[in-house]
């Protein structure tokens, strides 16, 4: 029921906020920008609308990210499309790139928002005006070198016009000049700012696609500026700072490779926090989707009524949590229980309901719970908070060390359905796809042959083990990275080790 106008961030899609991602999670309609990261789309449920908003105008050569070049009609468009789904009492992310209201015409749209009557709010971004120099080794203020930093627009437009910056004071105040949408006037900003005292040897730092994999990064001068051939979006900052370079910009095996990876509940993203701190892109592609058990709904709130009943509640999903905890209501009904987790997931989604397991075991399966759990003292009751899908080994092991096993279903898997245009688009130009289990497998071709072959399978196919590779062969696909150990770090590895000296396509 509200619009949110939310900063994506630079470009590197972990740099959302927590908040972000959030509302992203929940929203009918996702209106994006142009620079905003395809992946983090994703994020949003499946059946959210998306609207791209931010089709670049032909021939546009480094505009801000909607409406200049086009006329102010684009952005009144924007404003309306917001305006409706607002009072269609949708919830709307207005997603833009860096923070809303730097440069990004966010100030426009929550003005007419908040004209209209419509509930917004700011969830404020990384902005590209800090985070892209930092990406580069600059800190844009520095002891000694520069203690202020004004953020510009390059667009330097109708000198006459209010607002209209005064390139030669800004030369004349000492400081950092960190200058957005500069590409395409940077001759004429150069010429002000030496007019008004700047040195020609004043260092410049200009930085291409920050904080992404695909980042190029050229250090020059005011004199050497108009020479610097970068493509928008780039960055370029002016003073003393230019000249630190406090990060080299490692390059990381993967960095401009992309990687898809299925994503299930289970598998609780390993798989993709491991490629990408290799430096690779991950496109996440959900193929089982969380949903509510109705028909099992009243067992569960029986049980949530009667929980201080049991020894112990068992938890194997933050999704069980989830579904489960909530109807407890008043948490000091669990001060006679103890909390078993299969694993760390599952342990974090409790705390963040301020309950702390008791149980954790080291290996995270079944079997290393049921190792883990105490017998039974005379006939305790268990609680198992499950899955419909769930198996028997838990609730089975647990009666044969002499528990009273009770099992309520919190919610099922169902498949998800093919993704949206959008996101078959990435997915198309991905180097590789990553699959962990021979589930993944299946549900990735289940998918691909539901959705009439527009989700391709892209050129690489890595199997984590020998179990999921021969999946694959008998798929008929051709499996190209194997690793020898059966892990994620084993099969971030082989596959950084494939592409080994093949230099990275961005
Ligand atoms: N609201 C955005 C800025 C919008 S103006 C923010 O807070 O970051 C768009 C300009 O930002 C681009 O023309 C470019 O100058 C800069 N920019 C955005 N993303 C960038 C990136 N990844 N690398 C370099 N510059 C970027």
């Amino acid at each position: 029921m509200t619009v949110y106008l939310v900063g994506a961030g630079p470009g590197d899609p972990g740099l959302l906020t927590q908040k972000g991602a959030e509302v992203l999670a929940r929203a009918d309609v996702v209106v994006y920008d142009r620079l905003v990261d395809r992946s983090l789309l994703a994020l949003a449920p499946t059946s959210a609308v998306l609207v791209d908003a931010g089709k670049r105008p032909a021939g546009a050569v480094d505009q801000p990210e909607v409406g200049a070049g086009s006329g102010a009609a684009r952005q009144d468009d924007i404003n309306a499309l917001l305006i409706a789904h607002g009072q269609a009492g949708r919830t709307v992310v207005r997603l833009k790139g860096g923070d809303p209201f730097l440069f990004g015409r966010g100030g426009e749209e929550a003005a007419a928002l908040s004209l209209a009557g419509v509930p917004w709010e700011v969830v404020p971004g990384v902005t590209s005006a800090f985070a892209v120099p930092a990406a580069a080794g600059v800190p844009v203020t520095q002891r000694g070198l520069s203690s202020s930093v004004t953020v510009v627009t390059g667009q330097v437009g109708d000198e006459s016009r209010a607002g209209a910056v005064d390139w030669e004071s800004l030369a004349r105040a000492e400081g950092t000049l960190v200058i957005l949408m500069g590409m395409a006037t940077r001759g004429e900003i150069v010429r002000r700012l030496r007019s008004g005292g700047r040195p020609a040897d004043e260092p410049v730092a200009v930085v291409e696609w920050g904080t992404t994999a695909r980042q190029r990064v050229v250090r020059t001068t005011l004199a050497g500026l108009e020479a610097v051939r970068l493509a928008s979006p780039a960055t370029i900052v002016v003073g003393p700072v230019a000249r630190l370079a406090l990060s080299s910009p490692e390059r990381r095996p993967l960095s401009g490779r992309s990687v898809v990876v299925t994503r299930a509940p289970a598998q609780a993203g390993a798989l993709a926090v491991g490629l990408r701190q290799a430096g690779a892109r991950v496109l996440e592609l959900p193929v089982i989707e969380i949903a509510d058990a109705p028909e099992e709904r009243a067992g569960l709130e029986r049980a949530a009524g009667a929980v201080g009943e049991y020894r112990w509640l068992v938890f194997t999903s933050a999704n069980a949590v989830g579904h489960f905890v909530p109807l407890v209501g008043d948490l000091r009904r669990l001060a006679p229980c103890r909390i078993a987790t299969v694993g760390r997931a599952t342990a974090a989604a409790l705390s963040a309901h301020g309950l702390l397991a008791d149980l954790v075991p080291e290996r995270p399966s079944a079997e290393g719970l049921l190792e883990a759990m105490p017998d039974a003292e005379d006939g305790g009751r268990v609680l198992f908070v499950k899955a419909a899908a769930a198996g028997e080994t838990l609730a089975d092991g647990l009666a044969a060390k002499g528990w009273r096993v009770d099992e309520v279903v919190a919610y099922r898997t169902v498949e998800a359905p093919p993704p949206r245009a959008e996101i078959a688009a990435e997915l198309a130009e991905a180097d590789v796809v990553a699959f962990a289990s021979p589930s993944a497998v299946r549900a990735y071709l289940h998918l691909r042959d539901t959705d009439g072959g527009r989700l391709p399978v892209p050129p690489v196919v890595a199997c984590i083990g020998s179990t999921t590779a021969m999946a694959a062969r008998t798929a008929g696909l051709a499996v190209a990275v194997e690793p020898s150990s059966a892990t994620v770090e084993g099969l971030v590895a082989s596959i950084a080790a494939h592409f080994g000296a093949i230099p990275g396509r961005r």
